[in-house]
Parts: C-alpha cells; structure tokens; sequence
C-alpha cells in the first residue's frame, strides 16, 4: 500500500484549497439531447419498476433491461439471466460487450437494482413513479442506485452501437440483495458460482459520486476505496417476568434500554486513515465550526475535543470513526405481563483495522451490565479489502475530470455504508466506487423519505462516467 500513499497525494488533490468555495452557480440546463431521452427512459423504466423486498421484482428489472439490451443486438450468448430458484423474485442479468483485443483490460461495471422499502402513505409522491421537479429526479432508487444502473446499461448500449467495439471487454452485472440482509444477494452468488461472467482486471460500482455544496456548486468528486465493514449486534435481557399488576424494580424492558442509551452516549476512538484524511481536505477548509474543528485536528490527531468538535458534522462523524447504532427493538410477550425478553438490534460500522469481537468487547465494555448479553449475528457480509490506488484506474478518472469537472479536486472516499464490492474478495477483485454524479450534503434521502437527485448531476456525471468507461475499454 506503501507505494500508493505517495501517488495518492501526487494524483490526487487538483485544486489549491481557496478554489473550492468560489465555484460559479452552475448555468441552466440546457433542452435535453436525443441521447439523453433515451437515457431518461432506461431511468424512468428502472425507477418505475418496484425491486423492493416486500412487494417488487429485480427479476422483472432485469428481463427489461435484458430487453433493452438485446433490441441494441447483444446476442443471447452474451445476456445471461440468474437466478435461485427459492428467491425467483431476487434474479439478476450479465451481459458482455467483447472487445477487439484480447489484451487490453476487462472491466465490470456492477450495480444493484433492488432497493429499500419505500411506504407510499410515508412519501410526498409515489415512491415508484420517476418525478421530475424544481431540478430533481424523485423517486425510490432515484440515487441508490438505478442512476448509476441506468447509466451503466445506457453504456453498454452506446457502445455496442458504436461503428467499433471498444478494445477491452465490458461486464455488466445487474444483481438483487445488496439492501437486504438474509435474502438472495447476486454479487455474492456470482462471485462464488459463475466468476467467470464477472471476473475482470477491476470493477467500478456505487459508493463514489461526488459532493455538492449547500448551494449546489460542485465540491469534490469522490472515488471510493475501501468501506467500514457492516456488522449487527443482538444485545439481549431475559427476565423471570410476571404479572404486570405487581411490578418490579427489574425489567427487561428498561435494562435494555439502559443498555441503550449507554451505547448512544459511546464515541469510538476518533481517527484518520490515508484515505479518510485525504478525503475530508476539503472539507477542513469550509470555515464552518466543523470545519474548523477538523483542521485542528488534522493538525494534532491526540486532539480529540476537536474530533468531537467536528464530528458534530454527521458525515464526518461516519467517517472519523467506529459506529454503533440501535436501529430494531423487540420486547415483551404479552401486555399484561412483564417482558422476559427484549432484545435489540445495534449496527455498527467498523473502521477499517478494527474487528468485529473487538467492537463486541467495547460494546460490552460500554454497557457495564453483566446481565445484558451482546451477541455478533452471523456476519453476512466478508470483510471488504480496500482496492489499490492503482494509477491505470485513478489516472482516467482524473483526466476524464479535467475535461467534465474542471478545477474540482478528484478524492479517495472511504464508504461509511457497505456495498457489494466485499463480495469481489473472493476472486481477488478490486471494486472502486466511481466518480462522476454527485450529492447533497443532506444525502439525498437516500434510504429515507423522498429519495430524489438533481437532474444536473444525473445528466453531468451520465457524461463524465461514459468517456470514463470509453477511456478503460479503448473505445473511440
Ligand atoms: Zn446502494
């Protein structure tokens, strides 16, 4: 990793610090081009069919966009449609685009089209209907991460369409799973059972992007590598239980929660990594009490009153640092008695070098009550192994910049959320999360109520990742 380091800090941060805050608002968009109708149908289509848990279909996602992807004339043998037979809702689709020249690279561009539930009587519009308004896409999937889904097929069917075959080969792998724990996951699926449709020299997924300002003037453009690791904690209280008319000064219910808010009031030690200090740079010259703060302590990581000072920011916060969250609660058996059972589920996200028993150990540590157990559940997800900061993939993403975001600083981000890239271990693959569209700094709803993008950075980073994809596969 050594040799990187270096690189990173010659490769990397483009614009002097004063650059940032000047950015000019960005010009009216203006009327759309044929290419980009086509491309806000593929969207529109994505969003607009409903890949959650409860109610929808990755499935049918993927046989429309298979659809779409055999009208541009890719041959059956290069579409290949998964799925497990005991989760027929949760199916995926590959499809290859076959370069000219067996030497050059081979890239897989992943993406999941399944998403997170979305509850109509919850949203302001339909979850599942695209809503174009006041300069934003609405819709569930709208960020994550059908504007990236859409983007990559819009890829493959431009460049099949293209007078030559690009050079090198594309993958594209569009999976089911990511958002759910326990249920089907296609990454995962085909990395063990057919690497062969996926295997390549490096993949490019969700999890980069870019970060706008409050006004929404372009910030930095973020290249992940390398997430916090995904694991959830059972803590558990059993009680005798009883009859609730005769109460007594044990409860289970109230031990948890004791337990509970323990663990809110915990900070996990605060630090900096390669990647997390060259990725908040920016971020430490907005003069903001945040900011400010983060300065202080890039000057002095023992510094911690600062670190606290700027993790007031949340996405500082995510990032500065193991996180444990209480995110499910279950108790109590029936409501004329006292529980005998509560039990909660607490996410953590694990910074990179820390374990999973050590998080357990700290969390125990933390709750001080023998009584209340704290359990690791299976993790369900492999540990993610940070991709190189390789200058075959970071050299394109930078020059391509140049072109589409001049005088915006090109950053290494480290996910503070998990993504399908940890699947990829397994046959030695680095995933990077690509640059290109970029968020609010309130993140967009992502996962939340009215999920939505603003139509410029959907169009803007649409730009930006084909000449990048053209850039590796050689294509003219
Ligand atoms: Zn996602």
């Amino acid at each position: 990793m050594h040799r990187f380091r270096n690189a990173l800090a010659a490769l990397l941060v483009l614009a002097p610090a004063g650059a940032l805050a000047q950015a000019p608002a960005p010009a009216p968009l203006p009327p759309l081009r044929p290419d980009q109708v086509a491309f806000r149908a593929i969207y529109q289509e994505l969003v607009e069919t409903n890949t959650t848990l409860s109610a929808g279909s990755c499935t049918a996602a993927a046989a429309k966009m298979g659809a779409r992807l055999k009208a541009a004339g890719f041959p059956d043998g290069d579409l290949t449609y998964f799925a497990d037979p005991t989760h027929p809702k949760d199916g995926g689709v590959v499809a290859i685009l076959r370069g000219s020249d067996p030497k050059a690279r081979t890239v897989l561009l992943l993406g999941h089209i399944d998403v997170v539930e979305a509850h109509r009587e919850d949203w302001t519009r339909d979850p599942f209907t695209l809503v174009e308004e006041n300069g934003y896409f609405y819709g569930r999937g709208a960020s994550d991460m059908k504007s990236i889904d859409a983007v990559w097929v819009d890829t493959m069917i431009r460049l099949k369409q293209a007078p030559k075959p690009p050079k090198g080969t594309l993958k594209l792998a569009l999976t089911c799973g990511e958002e759910t724990d326990g249920s089907f996951n296609g990454a995962d699926w085909l990395a063990k059972n057919r690497p062969e449709l996926v295997r390549g020299d490096f993949g490019l997924n969700e999890g980069g992007g870019g970060r706008l300002d409050d006004q929404g003037r372009r910030e930095t453009l973020a290249v992940q590598v390398g997430e916090k690791a995904y694991q959830d904690y059972r803590v558990t209280v059993t009680n005798p239980g009883g009859h609730s008319s005769r109460p007594r000064p044990d409860n289970a219910i109230y031990q948890l929660a004791e337990a509970l808010l323990k663990v809110r009031g915990y900070a996990f030690p605060m630090k900096l990594s390669d990647t997390t200090r060259a990725a908040l740079a920016p971020r430490a010259e907005r003069a903001d009490p945040a900011g400010l703060a983060l300065k202080r302590f890039f000057a002095n990581p023992a510094d911690l009153e600062a670190a606290r000072a700027a993790a007031a920011d949340v996405s500082i916060n995510a990032v500065l640092h193991t996180n444990c969250v209480a995110t499910l609660l279950a108790a109590g058996h029936a409501p004329n008695a006292l529980a005998q059972r509560a039990t909660a589920n607490v996410n953590c996200r694990i910074f990179p070098g820390e374990s999973v028993e050590q998080t357990r150990q700290a969390l125990v540590g933390v709750i001080a009550d023998p009584a209340v157990k704290v359990e690791a559940t299976d993790p369900d997800k492999p540990l993610a192994v940070p991709p190189p900061l390789d200058p075959a993939v970071i050299g394109p993403m930078k020059a391509v910049a140049a072109k589409h975001f001049p005088a915006v600083p090109l950053v290494p981000s480290m996910a503070a959320g998990a993504s399908d890239a940890v699947y990829f271990g397994q046959i030695h693959m680095p995933i990077y999360g690509v640059p290109g569209i970029m968020g609010d700094p309130d993140g967009n709803g992502v996962h939340g109520l009215n999920e939505r993008l603003r139509v410029r950075s959907l169009y803007e980073g649409r730009d930006y990742m084909f000449d990048l994809v053209k850039a590796y596969a050689g294509a003219s």
